[in-house]
């Protein structure tokens, strides 16, 4: 069953309603809680919604104690392209003073819960940040991919926060400096990759890695008719896949890359074809997987085993 956003926006009303009664009953001769500041923070914490955890990593380091940083969709476990949210997530929207969404059709159930639940809060899409705005039906959604989007996205961010808690512009700004800091080897392992890799070859199960690819100079040979299909969540033609196939035979690209979150036989059968003949796999994922202690080891994980599978340095 589909949950259609109105049935949710209902539920997201009827329990704003009610907390608001709850809220008037209680109220009586108790003066209102005072805004403490909290821990290291020279101000009332913010509440922050982020709906997916590849920006939800970022968006933390960045709040560190000044913001409450809820989000919605994490682990691997789950597809985020077939999320759909429950009530207990669209709760979470009630209250944000901040939410980020990846935007570009990713997670357009945040997009609508944001605008439905907390309507004044500012919304930080990263799709849009990264110029893809225009764009939007054939982009590539998975823009946390893209070093530059990352940087884009972090800005805003601290951009945002200091204008909701001017009290602690000093802080998010050291923050701000420091996440900077911590994507130092990220950074660095893209530009060397850049400089030594350039101008080979991949090939892609799945487009999620295409805008890093893309800014380390990699060149896509995936078979276009796959491509296709694989963008709109389809099965590849027989001729599509066969295609794919002979270009691993042949090995006619320097690297698979193999999104281990997409499910299903074909990726399974492409995969086995390139260990046949040969060709590298680099194994990525859709999401941050459970073991990943932040974005950036993530993705420095991942860059390294590129630049080991293209034998060159990292
Ligand atoms: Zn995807």
């Amino acid at each position: 069953m589909i949950l259609s956003p109105r049935r949710l926006l209902v539920a997201g009303l009827a329990a704003t309603v009610l907390s608001f009664v709850t809220v008037a009953c209680s109220g009586g001769e108790q003066p209102a809680p005072t805004a403490q500041p909290s821990g290291d923070c020279p101000a009332e914490p913010l509440s922050v919604v982020v709906s997916v955890d590849q920006w939800g990593s970022i968006v933390s380091q960045l709040a560190g104690e000044c913001a409450t940083v809820n989000t919605v969709v994490s682990g691997s476990s789950v597809d985020p392209h077939d999320f759909e949210p429950a009530p207990k997530d669209a709760a979470l929207f009630e209250d944000a003073q901040l939410i980020v969404v990846n935007g570009g059709h990713y997670d357009e159930w945040a997009t609508k819960l944001a605008a439905g639940s907390a309507p004044d809060a500012p919304v930080i899409d990263a799709v849009e940040l990264s110029g893809g705005a225009a764009h939007a039906e054939e982009s590539n959604p998975h823009v946390w991919y893209n070093p530059a989007a990352v940087t884009a996205v972090a800005d805003a961010v601290t951009a945002e926060f200091a204008k909701l808690a001017p009290a602690a512009e000093d802080y998010f700004t050291e923050r701000h400096a420091e996440f900077g800091d911590s994507l130092a080897t990220y950074h660095q392992i893209v530009g060397s990759l850049k400089a030594t890799a350039g101008g080979k070859t991949y090939a892609a199960t799945e487009s999620v890695f295409d805008e890093m690819a893309a800014a380390v100079g990699l060149v896509n040979r995936t078979p276009p008719g796959y491509q296709a299909a694989a963008a709109h969540e389809s099965d590849p033609s027989p001729a599509d896949l066969d295609a794919f196939l002979r270009l691993l035979g042949d090995r006619g690209v320097d690297v698979l890359i193999y999104n281990v979150q997409t499910e299903g036989s074909v990726p399974q059968q492409i995969r086995a074809a390139a260990e046949q003949a040969g060709v590298p796999v680099v194994e990525v994922t859709e999401s941050m997987p459970p073991g990943a202690d932040s974005f950036e080891s993530w993705q420095v994980g991942q860059l390294s085993a590129l630049a080991e599978a293209l034998g060159v340095g990292g």
